[in-house]
């Protein structure tokens, strides 16, 4: 589930877990937040944003880990999803926040990607949220309780019309566009009855289990990756090389492209 800050994420989360609960489930909320991995501090990571959920027996929240880089952050997610998973959380909610690459890295260890939208703020067609909505699997418009109703149902009419003229969705879903509102608990149920249709029209198609199998292949690559670059520059010598070509490639004095030749000869590749 992503969306900007003030878009009622923690707000929605909060009703929406409570609901599952209610309902039998057992809800997981694991935030993945790009700020806390710069700064240390945290956009998403304060328990009491959701204070009925976090109270609730049968839910388990966890901030965001605050160290490392963004696929850092995205590994320990991910094994906070299996152990959840195996701890009987049949719900398990990723929640970010609309910051640089983490809803691409999010969307990509997910099966349904949830995008929370603010009704009539004029802004709906930029190209900053063109990309959301071309990886999102369902829009919810929110706070479109009460008088805020009517601009939140035109919002909505101009993401259906938007994604219209995008790329369609490869396994021929039709992104739906909901109107919800966390605050007074209203769209939630159809919200979560939107995702159990997504759930077993993809799993009737083969496309749930495909999703699944292709997400592990790039995060293989992406965890290769990850673990190649740190074992290289183990060695201190070669952490020290690593910092020195750094400051040579930030000054000017060698392309980049020969900084990389020039380092994986030094430690024999
Ligand atoms: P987050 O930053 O996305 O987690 O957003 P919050 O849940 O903290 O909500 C931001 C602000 O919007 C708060 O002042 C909330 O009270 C308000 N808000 C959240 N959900 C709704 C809603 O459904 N309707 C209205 N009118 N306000 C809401």
């Amino acid at each position: 589930m992503t969306g900007t800050p003030g878009v009622g994420k923690s707000t929605l989360i909060d009703s929406f877990g409570c609901n599952l609960t209610a309902a039998g489930h057992r809800v997981a909320v694991l935030a993945v937040d790009p700020s806390s991995t710069r700064t240390g501090g945290s956009i998403l990571g304060d328990k009491t944003r959701m204070v009925h959920l976090s109270q609730d027996a049968n839910a388990f929240i966890r901030p965001s880990p605050t160290a490392g880089t963004l696929g850092g952050v995205a590994a320990r997610t991910r094994e906070a999803m299996l152990l959840c998973e195996a701890a009987g959380f049949d719900v398990i909610i990723v929640e970010t926040v609309g910051i640089g690459q983490s809803e691409t890295t999010v969307a990509d260890m997910v099966d349904v990607f949830v995008a929370l939208m603010l009704p009539g703020a004029g802004d709906e067609l930029q190209g900053l949220k063109k990309g959301v909505l071309e990886i999102a699997d369902i829009i919810a418009v929110n706070k479109a309780e009460g008088s805020n109703r009517e601009r939140a149902g035109a919002a909505a009419a101009e993401y259906s019309a938007a994604l219209k003229i995008l790329t369609p969705h490869p396994d021929g879903w039709t992104v739906p566009v909901l109107l919800v509102s966390g605050l007074a608990n209203e769209g939630l149920d159809e919200l979560w009855q939107t995702i159990e249709r997504f759930r077993s029209d993809h799993e009737a198609s083969g496309a749930f289990s495909a999703k699944r199998a292709e997400q592990a292949v790039r995060w293989f690559h992406a965890l290769l990756d990850m673990e190649v670059a740190a074992r290289l520059f183990q060695k201190e010598a070669d952490q020290k090389a690593l910092k020195d070509m750094e400051k040579k490639v930030h000054v000017g004095d060698i392309a980049p492209d020969r900084a990389v030749d020039i380092l994986l000869a030094r430690i024999g590749l």
